[in-house]
């Protein structure tokens, strides 16, 4: 089982990863739970080319290779098929670059699209009747509730920051640049608490402390199930397990309309949401009919879900017809407004099979395909505006909101307010080591260091609860400056 490179980009967060000493920031979970699908007598090994080279050896040792991967993943998942195919040894592969784009891989041996739950097992069938074909798709959407538990064995869960969770797929909206929609189905489907349970003890069992992901793409696109039954039951299951995890995931913004179910993922441990505000541009959010985020104050929505005690991470996005020249600047001030630390600013693309790419290719206005990446320069459709106003605008609000002037100053916006219901203050080896690092790189040599003496003095007498979260931020900030002057 092998997982592609990701390039080097804000979610990388490739040079953050060096303070603590870590390799990725998360497992593939995707390829854990197929290894968990698949004949038990079967001998697996997964290697994450993010952590460890893939050898010719490993390849020859298979007798097949698995690949899943995104689009982001596409440049490294052609070089591991092309190494494949020289060394005779067949390819199975999914998820969602080979799901989105099946015509250009000829080249892999059995593509098995979709949720693998359904494909996988027709794929396995006629392998073992020794008539498999090319090709497994499927319109139907699972039920999560028979999901396997990822194969955590397979993984050395040390190399990585976070570990993940997935409860839900799909989501209830109708956004016209995303395609989870389109692979997932817009109604959710959830696991049953005790899959939940399950899959937190596993990775307890495994070993693992620290940081848990859920990869939900909208956590509470299912409120009632979650605040009835999911967030009681994990809050419980924390207090029990004396609380090991920190738990964050993605969510969209009605999040802030709805109290109790803030307050129960407090509860339950979640400490950040990330959560797509796109646009402070009313008429850019009809557009691509994001309803949640209409006719509302978002900024407020913002500052009450930060209230509540959930660090809101946003992504944004330009490049939209109905944006006029002034939506850089307007959209820099909201970011510094709204105290948002974790930023990520991105040009709209069109990826297959959503509306926005029916709708650019109606308009002819259609040019390639979605790279995957929404922070590099590439736009795959002719924009309404001048491709030169938009790439310098859009260079422009990054080179602002990392410099470590605004940088530095959102970290204290949201820090001054922010209340969190648990007060971490982290002093494990690892944390010491990212300490000193910082207190090197960031403080000695970098281009912000009297930024950084200011926070790390300021919080660590004013607010010493949130001490280490102030480091974790400075050390976030050094990663986006290098990826944003490395463009
Ligand atoms: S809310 Fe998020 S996941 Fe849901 S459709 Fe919109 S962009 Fe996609």
């Amino acid at each position: 089982m092998v997982y592609p490179l990701y390039p080097d980009t804000f979610w990388s967060f490739k040079h953050a990863l060096k303070f603590v000493s870590k390799k990725a920031s998360f497992p593939p979970l995707g390829l854990l739970t197929v290894a968990s699908l698949l004949p038990k007598e079967w001998n697996k090994k997964l290697i994450d080319k993010n952590v460890n080279e893939v050898t010719d050896k490993d390849i020859i040792w298979a007798d097949y290779v698995f690949i899943s991967a995104m689009s982001i993943q596409s440049e490294s998942a052609d070089r591991i098929v092309s190494r494949c195919n020289k060394l005779n040894t067949k390819i199975v592969a999914g998820g969602p670059l080979f799901t989105s784009n099946p015509e250009k891989y000829d080249n892999v041996d059995y593509l098995v699209l979709n949720e693998a739950e359904i494909t996988l097992p027709q794929f396995l069938s006629d392998l073992e009747k020794g008539i498999p074909k090319h090709k497994y798709t499927s319109d139907e959407f699972v039920d999560v509730e028979v999901t396997p538990l990822p194969s955590w064995e397979l993984l050395s869960l040390k190399n990585y920051t976070s570990m993940n969770l997935q409860y839900s797929r799909g989501c209830p909206f109708d956004c016209d640049f995303c395609d989870i929609t389109v692979l997932y189905g817009r109604k959710p489907r959830t696991k049953s608490k005790a899959q939940v349970l399950a899959e937190l003890d596993a990775l307890y069992f495994a070993g693992w402390r620290g940081p848990v992901f859920f990869v939900d793409d909208n956590f509470i696109g299912n409120k009632g199930k979650l605040k009835r039954e999911i967030l009681p039951a994990i809050a419980g299951w924390m207090v029990k397990r004396k609380k090991p995890f920190y738990l964050n995931t993605e969510a969209s913004i009605n999040l802030a309309d709805d109290e109790p179910l803030m307050d129960l993922m407090v509860k339950a441990g979640f400490e950040a949401v990330f959560i797509g505000i796109e646009s402070p541009n009313e008429e850019s959010l009809v557009e691509c009919n994001k309803t949640q985020n209409r006719n509302r104050d978002l900024i407020s929505s913002i500052k009450k879900i930060q209230h509540f005690g959930l660090e809101v991470q946003g992504g944004f996005i330009v490049g939209f017809d109905n944006d006029p020249p002034a939506i850089f600047k307007k959209l820099t001030s909201f970011i510094q407004e709204s105290g948002i630390v974790t930023a990520m600013v991105g040009i709209l693309n069109a990826p297959r099979g959503t509306k926005l790419h029916k709708r650019m290719q109606d308009e002819g206005r259609m040019l390639k395909d979605f790279t995957g990446s929404n922070t590099d320069f590439s736009i795959n459709f002719i924009p309404k505006m001048k491709w030169d106003e938009l790439l310098s605008g859009y260079k422009n609000i990054l080179n602002t909101i990392y410099s470590p002037k605004h940088y530095y100053e959102r970290v204290m916006l949201f820090l001054k307010d922010y209340k969190p219901v648990k007060k971490s203050f982290y002093f494990n080896f690892g944390y010491m080591v990212a300490l000193f690092k910082s207190m090197v790189k960031l403080g000695m040599i970098g281009e912000e260091r009297i930024y950084y003496w200011k926070l790390f003095f300021w919080s660590l007498f004013r607010k010493p609860q949130l001490f280490s979260l102030a480091i974790l931020f400075s050390i976030y900030g050094y990663h986006f400056r290098k990826i944003s002057h490395s463009y």
